[in-house]
């Protein structure tokens, strides 16, 4: 959940820290700090944003040091809960993201041993406990230390008797290592260091690594060297930018064209009227597939619901979706059933142990997620990338956008090997998906209407969206874009279950978007517009161009264009986004880093 970031090479550390943090603050940002190397640890942290950081710290001298944002778990939110945190005589600093589940009792007995704490941190009890075995050399006293620890941790450690090294080590929470010429990195995610290399080595768990300024070692849990060869990120910096937008949300939202064009790149041939993925996961979608569970969080969650009505009306397999958290302990795992997990990070603990689980229970699983080299991608069969690029707004929403659609090949591609789709019938969803983009362009182009909608939403205190099919799960989405980032309160629902008790909420000043495709739903969605409006609040559709029925019940209409057929669920996304965008942006919200949520949910 938190931020990592070390630096050790010629430049001066407090600038590279200072500019990784900003780039890793999406991920959770209630305090941060840094520690810089100057003969002694020099230590500034603080509550609150980076840019406060930024404004205050004392100028250090220094090439190597770490530094964090932190997302409590153990401990308020206080400038001595931050991290560093430093062993008791000063001399070892520890920056951690994870949860140490043992460390009440290591904590006890570091004290019956004479060790005075400071904080109410899980993390300062892994600096003591390094500092306790330590006899001379760092990596040891962190390998003898992490040996003693249960939970999920990704730490970096220095110590003032070794200037010239960190030593990171990682357990069920992300950590890799940026390789640069005379400097080398140690990071949470890639953001953090593209700005000076995109030569990255990944760690996996239980591993271990000492990064010196021209060298850097991994070792494996019984401490043997390993030889983990470098992979070169093709991401650059400028995609992670705002490209000229005032939000990263809102350049994301623009991204969609592009994005949907890189989900169906080298995916969907016109030429050989197929849909081809060049992920190893041709066998796992052709053997056996007799059910299917998908396991997600959040907005990942809505993904896999859309997908379940997609692969259920493709392939006749019977889909159950549910909360990674709640599968992990509960659900049936059937080891006939084909587990997939939906991550955006590929680093969401619950997701993980979903996934661990099904996997324990003799299931295949395969991952859909955005992070080549996450641990979801180690941990599963197969997996297949969003191939998004990064994301830094915290609301989801091209990388949503990517896993729908990628869902949704999935999909194609199981009822083609099933025989439920025929060789017609394919090509014209791969004509009707080679059109998308285009449509998602010119929804894009389009959008000004939006604007008068958000103006006319941005008071209400409550908004009912609705839809059926497959627009059920868009409306779960397009109210939780709405709430994550406008702090407006907003439920989505089956449209034909406001009868049996959210009609009780439901007063004159609730505004409620109903979504309105032209298919099998759209005479019951008409009914269920019919009996809002009786009950007196405005109604503002999203609907097909073509649609001039719907003026009749709607008090607002924001129109997709015509034809999109199969695929409405994308265009509708996007205007449901915008809405989101908009509202947000009226009200002067953190649209960028809405309050308590971070992006990528590393813990459980
Ligand atoms: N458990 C640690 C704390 O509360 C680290 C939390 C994080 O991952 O940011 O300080």
């Amino acid at each position: 959940m938190c931020g990592i970031i070390g630096y050790n090479g010629f430049r001066d550390a407090d600038k590279v820290l200072i500019k990784g943090l900003k780039r890793l603050e999406y991920r959770g940002y209630d305090s941060a700090g840094i520690c810089v190397i100057d003969k002694k640890l020099k230590i500034y942290k603080d509550t609150g944003e980076i840019s406060k950081l930024e404004k205050n710290i004392p100028s250090f001298k220094g090439d190597i040091g770490i530094g964090h944002t932190r997302w409590a778990t153990h401990g308020a939110v206080n400038k001595i809960n931050a991290h560093p945190q430093l062993s008791d005589d000063k001399k070892i600093a520890v920056i951690h993201n994870g949860i140490i589940e043992n460390f009440k009792i290591l904590k006890e007995d570091l004290k019956n041993k004479g060790i005075k704490f400071k904080s109410q941190t899980d993390t300062e009890v892994i600096a003591n406990l390094i500092k306790y075995n330590y006899k001379g050399n760092l990596e040891n006293a962190v390998y003898s230390s992490i040996k003693k620890i249960k939970g999920s941790y990704a730490i970096a450690a220095v110590c003032e008797d070794e200037p010239d090294k960190i030593v990171g080590a990682r357990n069920e929470s992300p950590l890799i290592i940026g390789v640069g010429d005379n400097e080398n990195f140690l990071a949470s995610d890639i953001t953090a260091i593209l700005k000076f290399t995109n030569r990255v080595i990944y760690l996996n768990d239980g591993e271990m690594c000492v990064i010196a300024k021209d060298e850097v070692t991994v070792f494996d849990e019984k401490k043997k060297k390993l030889d983990r060869q470098e992979q070169m990120i093709n991401w650059n910096f400028k995609d992670a930018e705002k490209s000229g937008f005032p939000h990263f949300m809102l350049k994301e939202i623009y991204d969609q064209p592009d994005t949907i064009n890189q989900v169906l790149r080298g995916r969907v041939s016109e030429i050989n009227r197929n849909i081809e993925f060049n992920e190893n996961v041709e066998d796992l979608l052709k053997n056996g597939v007799d059910s299917i569970n998908i396991v997600a969080c959040g907005t990942s969650y809505y993904s896999g619901l859309v997908a379940k009505y997609h692969i259920e009306q493709f392939t006749k397999t019977p889909v159950i979706v549910e909360f990674s958290s709640e599968y992990r302990y509960f659900g049936t795992k059937n080891k006939n059933s084909l587990v997939i997990g939906i991550t955006q990070s590929g680093e969401t603990a619950d997701t993980l142990g979903a996934l661990r689980e099904a996997k324990k229970s003799g299931c295949r699983t395969l991952v859909v997620t955005n992070v080549t080299g996450s641990t979801a991608t180690r941990i599963s069969d197969a997996y297949i990338l969003t191939q998004s690029g990064p994301e830094i707004g915290v609301a989801a929403t091209k990388t949503f956008t990517a896993q729908i659609l990628v869902l949704f090949l999935i999909a194609l591609k199981i009822g083609v090997n099933k025989n439920e789709i025929g060789p017609g019938e394919l090509y014209k969803h791969i004509l009707d998906l080679k059109e998308l983009s285009r449509i998602v362009r010119e929804v894009l182009e389009n959008s000004n209407k939006i604007l008068d909608i958000a103006y006319l939403l941005k008071n209400a205190k409550s908004i009912f969206y609705i839809g059926r099919g497959v627009n059920y799960p868009l409306a779960l989405e397009g109210a939780l874009k709405l709430k994550e980032i406008s702090y407006i309160h907003a439920e989505g629902f089956a449209a034909g279950e406001l009868k049996h008790g959210p009609f009780a909420l439901l007063t004159k000043i609730t505004p409620v978007i109903a979504i309105v495709t032209k298919d099998s739903t759209y005479d019951k969605m008409i009914t269920s517009i019919g009996e809002v409006k009786a009950r007196g609040p405005q109604v503002i559709s999203i609907a097909d161009e073509d649609d001039i029925e719907i003026e009749k019940y709607a008090d607002f209409v924001i129109r997709f264009p015509s034809n999109t057929r199969h695929l409405s669920f994308i265009p509708i996304i996007v205007i449901l986004q915008l809405i989101a965008y908009h509202v947000a942006d009226m009200k002067h919200c953190s649209i960028d880093k809405p309050r308590n949520l971070a992006k990528s949910v590393t813990v459980e």
